[in-house]
């Protein structure tokens, strides 16, 4: 049985940068990965390839709580989610680390502070090419050190709106993103900041994803091995059950399982798939699941409250990329309510391929395409709050059941309508006079849809770490309680979800584990 010093299952937003934080340790390093590398080929940027065909998505199903099959949105790639991902890069607010209260009840406190995570949130953004304006956002944490990279430039549409908001009393902000883009060198930028970003692989490999900043680099040192292909289907302790001794995967090309051993052993799945596998690597020792005699392994799955709505107008949305505007004024309690609704921002420019996957209502008058050609794509994220019956399971043969009913709704309608009242303030169109601003502005319409159960993209909350072995599956370090060898490093860990993208924190949290890691490693 081959033995390595660390195994890092998972290559993820967690497990990619744990291994970068790892690799220059010199220490033997295995990282298992149950998909294969992303193709470079035209279709990573074909709308109708990502959005209609599913060329990328996982081929796998799962059931809901009712027993309904369920098509998860995610992606088993070298880089995980990341590949896919928006590359919003935002940290969670100071805020968000201690008991917040909501409409829907109360978001709990972390077992670490924002001042813990902060130098780890910095060095996360440098890791990441992070481009953005500090101070800009008014709920922006304090932070010891600037932007590795100045903020992306609002396209003139994105730039028009964002004046308007301005004008109406709202901070708009320029949203961190983690892409190599170039703007005061176009030449030699290595992103070409094009229209098939969110949601779609990087064709040139200029989206900071983990695969591309983390595994790549650490690939070119003697002491890593990626074994991609290599699903790990159980995890087993020695007799005492303080100790994983060995992890059992499955080769995707049929071939037999496998064992092997390692010092160290890191669970880097994703919210979802993790809980699962410690699910199904329940024993004698560990029945409820490994490391779960709280019995929160699976339990307060989280992954927030979204939608995608679409501000049509009559006229059009030119933008290609449409993701650089965030509006935060309402994540917090404001005087629009007691109680804090959440964050604005875009999703990736839509067309109407895209729209034709999941088609909303077409607007009067309007095609898909014309649809897509006028709207402003907005994303709006609530906060969920942890539910311990909202949670992942495993059937009899292992395969993933998510049960989960959404709470903290009305945070989410408010912001919705709160939105559309600020939409409906916009000055006058510059381009076509007040024909256009009748219909631009007040002829607006919104097209509403949450996004469904099968959207797992923020997944996080199902291992919680804490101090209390009662209420919490892994320690400060995000090391289990129970199992002496055994670390999760991903989304599992948010005891709260916050209602900004969750990918900064977890990068920033497996650089903090990381360090943990060396220590104990020296
Ligand atoms: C379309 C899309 C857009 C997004 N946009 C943003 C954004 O703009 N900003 C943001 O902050 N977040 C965004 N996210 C979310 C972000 O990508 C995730 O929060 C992040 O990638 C989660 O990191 P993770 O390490 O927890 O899991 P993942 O990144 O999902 O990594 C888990 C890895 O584990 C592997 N794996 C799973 N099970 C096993 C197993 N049994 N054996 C071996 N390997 C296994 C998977 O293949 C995968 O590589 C987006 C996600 C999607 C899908
Ligand atoms: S070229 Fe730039 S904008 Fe286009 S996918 Fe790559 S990183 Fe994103």
């Amino acid at each position: 049985m081959s033995h390595y010093d660390v195994i890092i299952i998972g290559t993820g937003a967690g497990g990619g940068t744990l291994l970068s934080a790892l690799a220059p340790t010199g220490k033997s390093i295995l990282v298992l990965e149950r998909g294969d590398f992303v193709k470079r080929e035209l279709e990573n940027w074909s709308s109708k390839a990502v959005n209609v065909d599913g060329r990328y998505q996982a081929k796998e199903q799962w059931s809901d709580g009712d027993g309904k099959p369920l098509h998860p949105h995610t992606n088993y790639y070298v880089g995980g989610n990341t590949k896919f991902y928006g590359a919003a890069l935002f940290r969670l607010r100071r805020e968000d680390f201690g008991e917040v209260r909501h409409h829907g009840g109360v978001s709990p406190a972390w077992p670490v502070s924002y001042e813990d995570m902060e130098p780890w949130y910095l060095a996360a953004e440098r890791l990441y090419s992070v481009h953005g304006t500090r101070g800009e956002d008014p709920t922006d944490p304090p932070s010891s050190g600037p932007y590795p990279a100045a903020a992306v430039s609002h396209e003139p549409r994105i730039q028009h709106l964002a004046e308007d908001f301005q004008q109406n009393g709202l901070r708009p902000f320029h949203v961190p993103l983690g892409i190599m883009l170039r703007e005061d060198a176009p030449g030699r930028s290595k992103c070409i900041r094009c229209g098939s970003c969110d949601g779609f692989p990087c064709l040139v490999q200029a989206k900071a994803d983990s695969h591309v900043v983390c595994v790549e680099p650490a690939l070119e040192r003697p002491n890593v091995t990626l074994r991609t292909n290599a699903k790990v289907r159980r995890l087993l302790t020695d007799a005492s059950g303080r100790r994983v001794t060995r992890v059992v995967l499955e080769p995707n090309n049929g071939g037999p399982p496998e064992e092997i051993s390692g010092d160290v052993v890191v669970v880097a799945c994703g919210a979802i798939n993790s809980a699962a596998l410690l699910l199904r690597s329940a024993n004698e020792k560990h029945p409820n699941g490994l490391g779960n005699s709280s019995d929160v392994v699976g339990r307060h799955y989280m992954g927030h409250v979204n939608s995608v709505l679409l501000a049509v107008s009559k006229c059009p949305n030119p933008t290609i990329f449409q993701k650089t505007l965030g509006v935060n004024d309402f994540y917090f309690a404001s005087k629009e309510w007691d109680y804090p609704m959440g964050h604005i921002s875009f999703v990736g420019k839509l067309d109407g391929v895209a729209l034709s996957a999941g088609a909303p209502a077409l607007a009067p008058g309007f095609t898909l395409d014309l649809m897509a050609k006028h709207s402003l794509d907005f994303w709006l994220t609530s906060e969920d709050l942890p539910d311990p019956e909202n949670r992942v399971r495993v059937d009899r043969d292992g395969n993933v059941v998510l049960q989960y009913r959404p709470n903290n709704e009305e945070a989410h309608r408010r912001l919705r309508a709160t939105l559309q009242k600020y939409m409906n303030r916009q000055r006058r169109c510059a381009m076509h006079g007040d024909s256009c601003h009748v219909g631009l502005f007040a002829r607006s319409l919104y097209i509403g849809e949450r996004i469904p159960l099968a959207g797992v993209a923020h997944q996080n909350g199902t291992v919680r770490f804490g101090r209390d072995p009662k209420s919490s599956a892994l320690d400060v370090n995000c090391r289990m309680h129970e199992v002496d060898n055994l670390y999760v490093v991903d989304g599992s860990f948010f005891p709260s979800s916050a209602a900004v993208n969750p990918a900064l924190t977890i990068m920033a949290n497996a650089l903090r584990v990381g360090s943990h890691l060396k220590e104990r490693l020296a």
